[in-house]
């Protein structure tokens, strides 16, 4: 896939009608914005646009209206934040179509640097399905297309890839260009050697990042709930342990792979084990730590231990580029959080470039007050683990190419 796409740098959008695709995702309680940090990452790419002297048509989805109009999820309340984040007026073009009369009267109304937000545009059916009519109503509304929302890449939707068929001209924000030169130049040209962490509960959800990882780094770490089908293939016992049955045969092929290509993959040498899974998940919990080689059968594995923890932290010092998604435990408990905090800790004290790629990861990091101390936590999950699969992202896929 093409990673050179051009961006809001390589445009001027003076007096043009520009569609900008965001990500306004955030929670909401009782109406209220409970985290706004999607709402102040988008800011630049909109304050651009707003300098450049464009009609700025905002646009986004909010949780999952399933193609209907919720009032609970309408996006209301953005457009009266952004206004204060931004301090000038964002207009919400209050519509069930999102596309409709009322949001063309809006739009029609706009002067050069005005800005207008749309309705969710979840609350269109079609948007979820790439559905044509939508994509055509978007593209109706706007001269320019701008997708600043990497949070949905890995989705074909109306509101990102759609419209930006049916635009000539079609590029990325700055949100979105920081995501794929993070991401982009990490798997396709790190500086090395270059260490790959992977936690978190199943193997089964990254089959493919494991196998893309193993080709590209130097060292591939595995640690969390799918380290133990690992081990559990190297004939260790393994306990009550979170396992895959199932995947296996695909452990062992990844071993072998690893050593074929010469990469070190590295697997927990201790754990943190309890006797039952803690109900609440913060429960208190009593822990004792078994080496890989002395788990007894009526204990499960829910942190890597501390020799691990070192382990994984000496291969992160000599690393130039660290990429990191999934915990190395059950983080949700204080007390099976030591694996998770020393990898964190670790990933804050290196001068390599640090990427976290987004969902739990990026959640830990944050916690723990390490946020600005990582070159990168990329702000969609999902995407990201595509990203690192190898795979094409159709919403930067639609971007134009420079
Ligand atoms: P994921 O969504 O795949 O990144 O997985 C995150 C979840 O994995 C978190 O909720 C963790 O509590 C869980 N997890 C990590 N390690 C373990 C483990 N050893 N046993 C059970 N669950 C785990």
């Amino acid at each position: 896939m093409s990673l050179n796409k051009k961006s809001v740098d390589d445009i001027n959008v003076k007096g043009q009608r520009v569609l900008c695709r965001c990500d306004f995702n955030v929670p909401l309680k009782e109406g209220k914005i409970t985290d706004e940090n999607r709402l102040v990452a988008a800011l630049p790419t909109i304050k651009k646009l707003i300098a450049d002297g464009g009609k700025v048509i905002l646009c986004s989805h909010l949780g999952k209206p399933k193609g209907e109009p919720k009032p609970e999820l309408s996006l209301a309340p953005v457009a009266k934040r952004l206004s204060e984040l931004l301090g000038q007026e964002v207009k919400f073009a209050a519509d069930n179509e999102v596309v409709g009369a009322n949001a063309k009267a809006a739009i029609e109304a706009m002067n050069d640097g005005e800005v207008v937000l749309l309705e969710n545009t979840r609350y269109r059916a079609e948007e979820t399905k790439n559905g044509e009519a939508f994509s055509k109503d978007l593209a109706s509304i706007c001269d320019v297309f701008v997708n600043d929302a990497f949070g949905t890449a890995h989705r074909a939707h109306c509101s990102n890839v759609g419209v930006a068929e049916l635009v000539d001209t079609a590029v990325v924000g700055y949100l979105m260009q920081k995501e794929i030169d993070f991401l982009g130049n990490a798997v396709e040209n790190p500086v090395r050697p270059f260490v790959a962490i992977l936690g978190g509960a199943k193997v089964a959800d990254k089959l493919n990042v494991i196998s893309n990882l193993l080709e590209k780094c130097d060292t591939l770490i595995i640690g969390g709930g799918m380290a133990y089908t690992f081990l559990k293939a190297q004939g260790y016992e393994i306990g009550k342990s979170l396992v895959d049955d199932s995947k296996l045969d695909y452990c062992k092929e990844m071993m072998d792979k690893a050593e074929k290509l010469g990469k070190k993959l590295l697997l927990p040498v201790d754990s943190a084990t309890i006797t039952d899974f803690p109900n609440p998940i913060d429960a208190p919990v009593e822990v004792e730590v078994y080496d890989a080689d002395k788990m007894p059968a009526d204990r499960e594995g829910c942190d890597i231990g501390p020799k691990t923890s070192e382990m994984f932290a000496d291969a992160v010092k000599s690393a130039k580029t660290v990429v990191w998604n999934g915990p190395m435990g059950v983080f949700e408990n204080p007390t099976l959080a030591k694996g998770t905090i020393a990898v964190a800790k670790s990933l804050a004290e290196t001068d390599a470039t640090t990427i976290i790629g987004g969902g739990d990861s990026a959640a830990a990091v944050n916690q723990l007050g390490f946020g600005d101390k990582m070159s990168h936590i990329s702000t969609g999950g999902g995407a990201s683990l595509e990203f690192l699969e190898g795979k094409e992202l159709p919403g930067v896929a639609a971007a134009n190419d420079k």
